[in-house]
């Protein structure tokens, strides 16, 4: 792989190569972005890029520094993750410790902080001192979903690199040329902005069976039948897959619904269940823009009682019993 290689993040490969190639490296950068959109794959290229033995300004990928980097197997390439939920003091005076040897193979070391944002207070301080005295050529970079919740003397120290968010018709391309069905992707795409992730969605059976459910379920809801509340307990929470991803089947049903009202208003190209059209407008006909927008807000509802850990069944049951008020 090389720093370009990382999907969707063009912008963010060709500020860094163009470091490299200037020879302008900071002493520390914070990656910025949401889950999944390549922040730690984009540094392991980067400490690549650093070491490499054959290019100035990017990873050649075969060299021998090149190599180690990528099997997490480089003396001078560190990772560190949270130690259960936070980044403890001890962690990051290990990497102070380590910084004091003499490197022997690298031009930079490089220490990677995944979940940066978990750092407790003495870990943000430890390092802190540790930016403020920077033992060259070192290079840190922090990994983070909330670059807000850094430290600001951290952050005033770091070089910020936000990354974008993935565009789903991106991953499209991308993942069509591999051989997968475009309208799979498509939806798969709306669930995680990770395309490893997808990819592993595209593979398993259950992502079909869980579009199918949510697609039965919802046709269940339009038609008051009963059969919506038995589908809860028979279907939904028997499932041991869909009991585990039971946020991504609410993030499903979700979309379904904002497709019900991109096929009310003519929006079809802005649908992603794509296939489904005639159902979609079969379930548009029967229900008013602000029903519509109710309902959107009632599922919108029952995903955050779920992250709160509300009893899934009582939810679920909620749900269909409020969707039927209407
Ligand atoms: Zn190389």
């Amino acid at each position: 792989m090389s720093l370009f290689d990382i999907l969707g993040q063009k912008r963010v490969a060709e500020m860094l190569s163009k470091g490299l190639k200037n020879r302008r490296i900071a002493h520390a950068y914070v990656f910025a972005g949401s889950k999944g959109v390549g922040k730690s794959k984009m540094a392991l290229e980067f400490a690549k890029a650093l070491n490499c033995h054959t290019n100035t300004h990017d990873a050649c990928d075969t060299c021998k520094s090149c190599t180690r980097i990528a099997h997490y197997n480089h003396q001078d390439v560190k990772w560190v993750k949270p130690d259960g939920y936070t980044i403890k003091i001890e962690q990051i005076r290990q990497l102070q410790k380590d910084s004091h040897y003499k490197s022997t193979e690298s031009n930079y070391r490089v220490y990677i902080i995944e979940h940066a944002e978990t750092m407790t207070q003495q870990a943000a301080n430890s390092l802190l001192k540790f930016l403020e005295e920077p033992q060259s050529p070192t290079v840190v970079i922090l990994l983070t979903e909330n670059a807000h919740q850094l430290l600001s003397t951290i952050r005033s120290r770091c070089q910020m690199i936000h990354f974008s968010h993935i565009d789903p018709y991106h991953m499209v391309e991308t993942l069509t040329i591999k051989g997968y069905e475009e309208r799979d992707v498509l939806l798969a795409a709306h669930l995680t902005e990770d395309i490893d992730e997808v990819q592993a969605l595209l593979e398993s059976e259950q992502f079909a069976n869980m579009r199918a459910l949510v697609i039965k379920w919802s046709e269940d809801i339009e038609s008051h039948h009963m059969q919506a509340l038995y589908t809860i307990d028979e279907k939904i929470l028997k499932n041991d897959y869909i009991k585990e991803y039971l946020p991504r089947f609410i993030d499903l049903l979700l979309l379904w619904y904002h497709d019900i009202f991109h096929m009310k208003w003519e929006k079809t190209e802005a649908i992603v269940y794509k296939g489904y059209e005639q159902v979609l407008n079969k379930q548009a006909l029967y229900v008013a823009d602000d029903e519509l927008i109710r309902r959107i807000e009632e599922i919108l509802h029952v995903k955050k009682q779920i992250a709160a850990y509300v009893n899934p069944q009582l939810a679920l049951e909620q749900l269909v019993l409020s969707l039927w008020e209407g």
